[in-house]
């Protein structure tokens, strides 16, 4: 894992602990979901599967065949496919730590390389994990990169160094190292922001239909490394909230850092979307 990058380099099959902690014990039920979306904005919309070729290879016991994340060693992993957006996930009870350890580890796999041909086709792909209390409201959510290869490792020093590069090429870096600047006030929004920056809203009818263009849209700004759309106290740097500690992913509770596209509960069906 490259925590300059938020990035998880991998191989294909090979079980990845992830730790997550917690700031206060989710309610009992609550799930721990993850699902790969697309980076990039135009490969979005598509549901991230697994190759044809590695999808005749089959499955284990439980998973689909045509799932690209795995959970590895847990009898409780749920596979899911979603009736509306088609998206794979799976879900396991979120576990409390075990004694003297302050957070819980789920062993991930990914079963395709980045490379596979009619699979993932070198397009870039994050994984999104979400804690869910049993009525689905969203707890928290962090992302990272994923990108499964042969070499990790070597993928990993170059990607790190070509972004050294780039940061070192007279501001080549897309977004400084500089916190965003505090949003301007109202009126003179319009005129500061760049047509990519501008603040939309939209009514979506349905709670479903909220939630998955609420996922779509935390996947392109957590693409973009953008700050929260949605104002809020202490705009994070680029990545902060969303970068874990070595492997270590912080789901922390509502209203929490970084997740500025998590709504607060009582909003959420007719809340605007800030898009
Ligand atoms: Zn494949």
């Amino acid at each position: 894992y490259s925590p300059e990058l938020n990035k998880l380099f991998c191989r294909l099959a090979k079980p990845c602990p992830v730790q997550v902690r917690v700031g206060v014990p989710p309610p009992p039920g609550t799930l721990l979901r993850a699902v790969a979306v697309y980076k990039k904005s135009e490969h979005v919309a598509e549901v991230v599967r697994r190759c044809p070729h590695h999808e005749r290879c089959g499955s284990d016991s439980q998973a689909p065949a045509q799932h690209l994340i795995r959970v590895q060693g847990n009898p409780q992993a749920r596979y899911h496919d979603d009736q509306t957006t088609k998206r794979h996930s799976v879900a396991v009870p979120y576990q409390p730590p075990e004694v003297g350890s302050d957070c819980t580890t789920v062993l991930y796999s990914f079963m395709c390389n980045s490379s596979c041909m009619g699979g993932m086709n070198r397009r870039p792909i994050l994984a999104i994990l979400t804690l869910e209390e049993p009525g689905g409201r969203i707890l928290g959510r962090r992302c990272f990169e994923v990108r499964v290869c042969a070499c990790p490792g070597r993928d990993r020093r170059i990607e790190e160094e070509n972004r050294r590069k780039r940061g070192g090429a007279g501001g080549g870096a897309k977004r400084g190292q500089s916190p965003p600047p505090e949003a301007p006030p109202q009126s003179s929004k319009k005129r500061l922001l760049g047509p990519e920056q501008e603040l939309f809203q939209l009514q979506v009818r349905g709670r479903r239909r909220f939630e998955m263009l609420r996922e779509i849209n935390a996947a392109l700004e957590a693409a973009e490394g953008a700050a929260p759309a949605r104002p809020s106290k202490g705009r994070r740097q680029r990545g902060e909230g969303l970068v874990p500690r070595g492997k270590k992913l912080l789901l922390k509770g509502q209203g929490g850092r970084g997740l500025g596209v998590t709504t607060p509960p009582s909003a959420a069906s007719h809340a605007p979307l800030p898009l």
